[in-house]
């Protein structure tokens, strides 16, 4: 969840998707109040029955928030903070960091993985966030990141799991809209490795117009155009993130 437009909601949404393609139970939760997964994933306002405002008002749980998507095994849980009084609320609720925890603890166990969508602040619903997952994953904008947001970042997670989740860990970091013999590119690439290294995943997400054309189809780019780079790039992240637990194969 770093700054804004570096391509998280992308990222949440088309690897949610790549996950569910490879049929592993993904619940994704667009937790931004100014949130735009819907529109990636085609939910018009009317066809949003509930939303994280119910969850974080109390008024109904989680599942009732639940909506089926075109992939059967991926559901999604839109945000719909969409008035001033529902984000007020939001926001004094949010204060609170175990909302969202014990919301989704009925639900963990019907998912594989849960993806949550997260605003770039480092408060109310992302502590939520934080404090709820196993894990976190940070698209950075290959060439337009700052190390020193980075480095703010991996301190707010210290802090966050100090305080209420020591079990959280670092996922990774994916390089978005990356362009490949750019210098820019190739100088910000020799940054990150020289200090995150460890934390880098192989695959780098291209930058692509496929991503905001599809956006506007309402389809995450892999239901698109499944042959772009950036669909195939972001069934490799997946494919890498499954395979990183997968129990090691007995060579036969
Ligand atoms: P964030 O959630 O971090 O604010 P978004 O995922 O909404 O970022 O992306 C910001 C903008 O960049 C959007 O217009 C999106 O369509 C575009 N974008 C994201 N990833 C790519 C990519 N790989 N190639 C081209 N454009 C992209
Ligand atoms: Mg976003």
């Amino acid at each position: 969840m770093p700054k804004g437009g570096v391509g998280k909601t992308t990222t949440a949404v088309n690897l949610a998707a790549s996950l569910a393609v490879a049929e592993k139970k993904t619940l994704l939760i667009d937790a931004d109040p100014f949130g735009a997964s819907a529109m990636s994933l085609g939910f018009t306002p009317e066809r949003i029955k509930a939303g994280i405002a119910e969850v974080f008002s109390f008024t109904h749980s989680l599942d009732h928030a639940i909506h089926r998507t075109e992939l059967d095994y991926l559901d999604f849980v839109p945000s719909n903070v969409n008035t001033i009084q529902r984000d007020e609320r939001f926001t004094k609720i949010a204060e609170n960091r175990v909302v969202l925890k014990n919301a989704l603890r009925g639900a963990a166990q019907h998912y594989e993985y849960i993806i949550i969508d997260c605003p770039p602040i480092m408060r109310g619903i992302v502590a939520n966030a934080l404090t709820a997952s196993s894990s976190v994953m940070m698209p950075v904008r290959s060439g337009h990141f700052s190390l020193e947001a980075i480095s703010k970042l991996f301190k707010y997670i210290e802090y966050i799991k100090e305080i209420a989740n020591p079990a959280l860990y670092i996922e990774g970091i994916v390089m978005t809209m990356y362009e490949s013999n750019t210098k820019v590119t190739e100088i910000s690439e020799r940054e990150l490795k020289l200090r995150y290294n460890k934390y880098l995943f192989k695959t780098h997400i291209p930058r692509n117009h496929i991503v905001t054309e599809s956006t506007f189809y309402g389809k995450p780019c892999i239901l698109y155009n499944v042959n772009a780079n950036v669909s195939m790039a972001y069934l490799e992240l997946a494919y890498e993130l499954i395979n990183k637990y997968a129990p090691e194969k007995a060579v036969v």
